[in-house]
């Protein structure tokens, strides 16, 4: 009895065991199943060189990749069926990849295309049982054929021949025939049989003819052959009569390489490939949608079938190649590679041409705007100076007047007393007529003395705003200005030495501002002697012509006190003076005038004592040798 017992318990607590482990191990694998990343298997009809699948295989894993993050499992296989249509091949890939993906169960199976789906709906309760198939690449009706699991959903899409030959139609207005172009190969059949449905009406308005069973070079030797009022539609050739494998697309090249006509197709990946145009989906539209429904599998969200919308399609280039327009285009039609205008081809360097256009307008507009403001200020300052010179002109005047007004005394008292001896001459009973004519000539000279003095003052006095250029021998300027000084130089007992060769010195520029220099140079000359006994007084003017430089140079010196040799090189600086009522003016303007006509002027100390300072101006007749 114990025994009994004993052995139910053990039976039980093996039981037990055994549940708890298998439960554990049950645990264990929901754990690994949630926490592993999904699997998804891409089944691909053919191998890598059809188009329509590559490029919707690749729209797919971008997709899901982009949503996931790159968080998934994803795997590819070819079952290059159009090469190997055999149903032991079929067998061989069923077994092959049953074995291969025991460990590794997909979640999701997408089949690309009708032939994938069918063999996944065939094979995959051994392939994958447990996961959910997303297929694409084919119409209502053929998923409807093909009794696919309740479970399955796909990316449907309708591939109406008839919608490419009107659209043909639109373009070929005046085309009489039709000839539709097919393949051998089961897929190729299908298209043909698909398509004669298809083109049941269209039959009745155009001339219709089917050709199929030839080689390649048969199609393509056909093609070239055909007259001009013929559209010419490829649906696949994935086979021809000789049992070539191909891929549609490179058929189709091979064809439209020597069609006399433009030629059409019903699939998207035609156009680049020598097609004008198609009525098809895009492969990589059908792909978003297929990763779409696979994501919200994934997610456990519900899903159901979608439809992709088919488009109208034209390659640009072959529409140029026929002499095809644009405008009979249905509207909504996608234009491929259209030749970018010159302005798009260029467009980086018309951008950079167009900047650097820009950037050297606004630099020109800011330096002509600078040069209006530097040309303004210029205008300003020069009228500044021709006043600050007029003001410096009245005031050297003014000081000078009361010199001058004395000096003019002497040729008006001499007039009077010439009057008056000449009249008393008449006034006797023999006058002395000669005597009466040179006393009337010294009264002519007297007058025209106190009249040129009245001149000179009057230049001086003369307000200019512009320059009056001359050309004129600087000795006379200094003359001039000795003459203004005379009544100054007489009254504070001066000796004035002018020193000049004979020859004329020609300068350009406004005689009275030279003469300003000459006197503002003289007046600070008389100045610095002021001091000094009658006897040391010398002022001596010099002009002469620097030959190695070839300019007209002018000196002013005096035997004055000389300049303290620290100022020698400020003394020409604005309002620097030592003079109780000095402006300090003087000698700025003086520079100014001399920097204005191009000359240059400065100041040194004599060795026997004084000052001398130097002006040196361009000979008005250039560089002389
Ligand atoms: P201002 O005569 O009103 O002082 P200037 O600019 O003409 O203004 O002269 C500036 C200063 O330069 C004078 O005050 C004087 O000190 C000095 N100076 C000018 N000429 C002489 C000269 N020939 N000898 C010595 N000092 C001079």
């Amino acid at each position: 009895m114990f025994k009994i017992y004993y052995n139910i318990c053990l039976c039980l607590s093996a039981m037990a065991c055994v549940a708890i482990a298998s439960l554990a191990l049950l645990q264990g694998g929901e754990a690994s199943a949630q926490s592993r990343v999904p699997r998804v298997l891409i089944l691909y009809p053919y191998d890598e060189r059809v188009p329509a699948t590559s490029v919707a295989g690749q729209s797919v894993r971008t997709h899901l990749m982009d949503a996931t993050d790159g968080k998934l499992d994803l795997f590819s296989e070819f079952l290059d069926l159009g090469r190997f249509p055999q149903s032991a091949h079929l067998d061989r890939m069923s077994r092959y990849l049953t074995e291969k993906y025991v460990d590794h169960q997909p979640d999701v199976v997408i089949t690309l295309g009708e032939a994938a789906t069918q063999f996944m709906n065939t094979h995959g309760r051994r392939i994958a049982p447990d996961a959910r198939i997303v297929y694409g690449g084919f119409d209502k009706e053929t998923a409807v054929e093909l009794k696919l699991p309740t479970s399955a959903v796909g990316a449907v899409s309708d591939f109406e021949v008839e919608k490419t030959v009107s659209l043909a139609m639109r373009l070929q207005p005046k085309a009489k025939r039709l000839v539709i172009m097919a393949g051998s190969s089961d897929f190729d059949q299908r298209w043909l049989r698909s398509a004669k449905m298809g083109l049941v009406n269209i039959e009745k308005a155009i001339e219709t003819t089917y050709v199929t069973g030839l080689s390649i070079e048969e199609f393509a030797e056909q093609a070239s052959r055909l007259p001009d009022d013929t559209i010419l539609v490829v649906l696949t050739i994935m086979q021809d009569r000789n049992g070539r494998n191909f891929a549609p697309r490179t058929a189709l090249d091979q064809i439209a390489a020597v069609a006399s006509v433009p030629v059409y197709g019903p699939y998207s990946t035609y156009i680049g490939s020598g097609a004008v145009g198609a009525n098809s989906v895009t492969f990589e539209s059908v792909g978003v949608a297929i990763a779409k429904l696979s994501l919200d599998i994934i997610a456990h969200r519900p899903v159901s079938n979608v439809e992709v919308q088919p488009r109208y399609l034209v390659d640009a280039r072959q529409m140029q190649r026929w002499g095809l327009s644009e405008s009979d285009l249905p509207p909504d039609t996608i234009v491929s590679f259209s030749e970018p205008s010159l302005f798009d081809q260029f467009f980086p360097q018309v951008m950079g041409g167009l900047a650097f256009i820009l950037a050297q307008s606004v630099v020109i507009i800011a330096l002509v705007f600078e040069r209006r403001r530097r040309g303004r200020a210029e205008r300003e300052s020069r009228s500044r100076l021709h006043e600050l010179i007029h003001l410096n002109q009245s005031a050297t005047a003014g000081a000078l007047a009361a010199s001058m007004a004395h000096e003019l005394n002497q040729p008006l008292g001499a007039i009077l007393i010439n009057a008056e001896t000449a009249e008393q001459l008449l006034r006797s009973d023999a006058p002395d007529v000669s005597l009466i004519r040179q006393i009337l000539v010294d009264i002519q000279d007297d007058d025209r003395r106190a009249g040129d003095m009245i001149a000179r003052m009057k230049g001086l006095l003369k307000k200019r705003s512009e320059i009056e250029w001359q050309e004129f021998d600087l000795n006379n300027v200094v003359n001039s200005a000795a003459q203004i000084l005379q009544a100054d130089i007489a009254r504070k007992r001066v000796h004035l030495e002018i020193a000049q060769d004979g020859r004329k010195l020609l300068v350009r520029a406004d005689q009275v501002h030279l003469q300003q220099v000459v006197l503002n140079l003289a007046t600070n000359a008389i100045d610095a002697m002021q001091e000094f006994p009658v006897a040391d007084k010398k002022l001596k003017f010099e002009t002469r012509l620097d030959l190695p430089s070839g300019k007209v140079e002018c000196a002013i010196s005096d035997s004055g006190g000389g300049i303290a040799a620290e100022k020698l090189s400020s003394i020409f600086e604005a309002f620097y003076t030592t003079k109780a009522k000095g402006t300090g003016l003087g000698l700025s303007i003086a520079r100014a005038i001399v920097e204005i006509y191009g000359g240059r002027i400065w100041a040194d100390n004599l060795p026997e004592g004084g000052a001398v300072f130097r002006f040196a101006l361009p000979h008005a007749q250039g560089p002389l040798p």
